[in-house]
């Protein structure tokens, strides 16, 4: 099959390196020349571990290349995946789909053969006929079908993710469709991963609700949490003790600083938007929304109460600012929330991030990088652990607090117990869903 990926971000670098390790011919086109140059030079811009080794090695065997023309990319193409970005759209919390309807209005200017339009970007109910009537209104001559193939990977693991899935959701109008998506997942197919193949609607509609339901599990054990912290619970044992129903599942139930990163923010407020328009709230969903801000405001409190209910003057060190380990990404990370109230208190941050920097310095103004933790926790009054990267699951506590000003802890990711901090000489420690040393 030969693919044309619009998009050379997270989703659609990953699915066209992915697609051409299963054999495919696939272009990459982004409008983005500083990309498409990196890109060419055989640079990943994105951090995805295991990526550049992939892409080197289908760039080697002639199956991979990278063009800022989307008619280089189209040129006798079977299919053209659309995977760009669908943000919020400022105001009122719907997608912003106009990144799609220009990816849509570019292929039917450069399309001149029959190709199946493929929505990879998570995208409300109904925009597949829209990119469909998009299409038709642009170039009525063009014989196309469109089908919505909702992406599941998950940053930091999106290869396997990719390569492994859970299930692949193809949503068609035509077999002749279902019969071009089923040859691109050949490969799945015949390994047994399930595929499921179903209306364009459906297929739109499993994207927001497992997203959605994902950002309720977390949102609900952050608010036990709350609880377990009032009542003299353990959060961890909680989560265990849940988690191992078969029903319920252990996943995504760790207690934290609130859901973030480029997906669950934007994919609730949408699918709350959706409800709105349709007259179908999504309570529950407009409640988790409301409810992840006030866990977010509650790590503040906590951090507050660290330093005495004041951050002025206060050397702070946080380790890690990534929404989540093994990716650079810092889309709407608790850090960005977290940390600009550390240093609007008047504290001297000081950050480090094993991938963070890059974007966080954009991000975060007014702080310092620093390349380790030790350094970064030096005369510091208080360090916050924000990401919970391997690099920080087993540092040395004793030597942390041993050079620190006043030995305190904020370990959000439950990393660390009450003992192993007081063993190692804080003379504080606070994490999620435990109570505080007495
Ligand atoms: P991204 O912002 O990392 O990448 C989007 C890319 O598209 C950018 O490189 C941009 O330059 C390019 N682009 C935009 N318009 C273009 C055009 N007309 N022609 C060529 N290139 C164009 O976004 P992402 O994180 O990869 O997300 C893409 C979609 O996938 C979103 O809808 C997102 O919700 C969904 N998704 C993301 C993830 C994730 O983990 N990031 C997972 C599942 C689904």
């Amino acid at each position: 099959m030969k693919i044309a990926m619009i998009g050379t971000g997270y989703v659609g670098l990953v699915s066209g390196v992915c697609f051409s390790d299963f054999g495919h011919d696939v272009v990459c086109v982004d409008k983005d020349p500083g990309k498409i140059d990196r890109l060419t030079r055989g640079e990943v811009p994105i951090y995805e571990p295991g990526l550049d080794e992939l892409m080197a090695k289908n760039v080697e065997a002639g199956r991979l290349t990278f063009t800022l023309d989307l008619k280089d990319a189209l040129a006798e193409a079977d299919a053209v995946f659309i995977a760009v970005g669908t943000p919020t759209r400022r105001g009122d919390g719907h997608a912003d789909l106009t990144y799609v309807m220009a990816a849509a209005e570019e292929i039917a200017r450069t399309a001149d053969h029959y190709v199946v339009v493929v929505t990879k970007s998570t995208v409300p109910v109904g925009t597949n006929r829209k990119v469909a009537q998009t299409i038709r209104k642009a170039n009525p001559e063009l014989e196309f079908d469109v089908a919505s193939n909702p992406e599941f990977l998950r940053e930091g693991a999106a290869i396997d993710d990719f390569m492994r899935p859970d299930r692949v959701v193809v949503g068609v109008q035509t077999d002749k469709a279902a019969e071009v998506m089923a040859e691109i997942y050949r490969p799945l197919f015949l390994r047994d991963f399930p595929i499921i193949t179903t209306d364009l609607e459906s297929a739109e509609m499993i994207k927001y609700a497992a997203n959605a339901f994902l950002a309720t599990k977390i949102t609900f054990i952050n608010e036990i949490a709350a609880l377990c912290e009032k009542v003299g619970a353990d959060v961890k044992e909680v989560s265990k003790g849940m988690g191992l129903d078969g029903r319920i599942g252990n996943k995504f139930l760790h207690a934290g600083p609130g859901y973030g990163g480029s997906c669950f923010p934007k994919d609730t407020k949408a699918l709350a938007r959706i409800g709105q328009e349709h007259a179908a709230p999504m309570s529950i969903v407009e409640t988790v929304i409301k409810v992840n801000e006030d866990v977010k405001r509650r790590m503040i409190d906590k951090l507050l109460d660290l330093c005495d209910g004041s951050f002025n003057g206060k050397s702070v060190a946080v380790l890690g600012v990534t929404f989540k380990p093994n990716t650079d990404d810092m889309r709407d990370a608790p850090a960005l929330t977290i940390v600009p109230a550390l240093v609007g208190g008047g504290a001297k941050v000081k950050v480090v991030d094993p991938q963070g920097r890059h974007e966080g310095e954009k991000l975060l103004p007014g702080v310092s990088w620093v390349e380790d933790p030790y350094k970064a926790a030096r005369n510091a009054d208080l360090v916050v652990i924000l990401t919970e990267w391997n690099e920080f699951r087993g540092l040395d506590l004793k030597k942390i607090a041993k050079h620190m000003t006043t030995p305190r802890l904020a370990d959000l990711r439950n990393i660390y117990g009450q003992k192993d901090a007081k063993r190692a000489g804080f003379e504080a420690y606070v994490s999620i869903g435990r109570r505080p040393v007495e």
